[in-house]
């Protein structure tokens, strides 16, 4: 096994806790959560994780711009300018906009926060994002700026290691929790799929031997399917291990996409208001929310019998509640 270079950028390991009213109140499994909404990082999250062995990366190379992309309110970018601001980089986020959108958006949420942090915005379409970010990245390299270019989600093999290093940090939590020494479920969002890849690899190469199950946000199951495989097989090798990691042994459920990536539906705010209220965690409008209203509804359809514990992997996104589209309709729902 080989130990990829890192820095230290995240607060590990990020707490497993129970979740007393839920696991109650749903008279379902015995559930937890592992709160990498608190990987410490400007708000955290799951990029944190990622961003700790692509920064390694950069900094190998003497990078002193990163580059990345994302949608208007991606957590993603928003860490991704954070980390740089820390390690004294420059940063260019392209963001793109879908053609609905003919005004740019307002600051507010994560896309605040990347202004806040510094970090240079770049607009595409969705159908130029690539080119665009492509350009970027040349006109970069011409003006001597050493750029550095981060893929979207931060899911290439050494982003996505960053999970298979906090299977292992799961692991050693088990350790010191007897009632979750018998793990069944890891639940997760997934979408850009380097977080349930990682997961995936790092159940393999340390030996975790429950399910893990991703939660589509955008994306059918086939195609994530292939795209979590071949991501997993990839960690492997990169840390030694040439496992071959087929489809089949990847767990997506992609029931739950509702109105589309980012569209915040009834299903997302019942869940946000229930994590909230009965246990006082904030999810997001476009990830932990969706993930977790998928788990509510299974574990209504009691697919899980009630002696088994699930862990619901929370990956950040917090910012984004307060952009004004989300917030907009947060508000209709909370109002007195
Ligand atoms: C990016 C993100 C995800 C999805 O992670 P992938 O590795 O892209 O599958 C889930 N939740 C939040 C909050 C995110 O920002």
């Amino acid at each position: 096994m080989k130990e990829l270079s890192r820095i230290h950028i995240a607060h590990l390991p990020t707490p497993v806790e129970f979740l007393p009213a839920l696991t109650q109140i749903l008279k379902g499994p015995k559930l937890w959560i592992k709160r990498d909404d608190q990987t410490g990082l400007a708000c955290g999250g799951n990029k944190t994780r990622k961003l700790e062995f692509l920064l390694a990366q950069a900094q190998a190379q003497g990078a002193r711009t990163l580059i990345t992309g994302g949608a208007v309110q991606s957590n993603h970018c928003r860490q991704t300018a954070a980390a740089a601001a820390k390690m004294g980089l420059d940063c260019i986020l392209v963001l793109s906009l879908s053609q609905k959108q003919s005004r740019l958006p307002a600051l507010s949420g994560n896309l605040l926060l990347d202004r806040i942090l510094n970090a240079e915005i770049r607009w595409s379409s969705r159908e130029e994002r690539e080119q665009t970010l492509q350009k970027v990245y040349e006109e970069c390299l011409h003006q001597g700026r050493k750029p550095f270019l981060i893929p979207y989600g931060g899911s290439n093999p050494i982003g996505a290691a960053g999970y298979a290093y906090a299977m292992r940090e799961l692991i050693e939590q088990q350790k010191h929790w007897s009632e979750l020494s018998s793990l069944d479920w890891i639940i997760v969002a997934s979408s850009s799929g380097g977080t349930q890849a990682g997961l995936v690899a790092g159940a393999k190469l340390f030996g975790y031997r429950g399910k893990i199950l991703g939660i589509s946000i955008d994306e059918t199951e086939e195609s994530l399917k292939k795209k979590v495989a071949t991501l997993a097989t990839e960690v492997c090798a990169l840390l030694g291990e040439p496992y071959e990691i087929s489809p089949q042994e990847i767990l997506v459920n992609d029931r739950f996409l509702g109105q589309g990536y980012g569209v915040l539906g009834e299903a997302e705010i019942n869940a946000i208001l229930t994590f909230a209220r009965k246990e006082g965690v904030l999810l997001d409008p476009v990830y932990t929310g969706r993930a977790a209203a998928g788990m509510l509804a299974l574990i209504q359809e009691r697919k899980f019998s009630q002696d088994e514990n699930i862990l619901f992997w929370h990956t950040g996104g917090m910012p984004a509640l307060f952009a004004d589209g989300y917030q907009r309709i947060l508000r209709q729902h909370t109002e007195t």
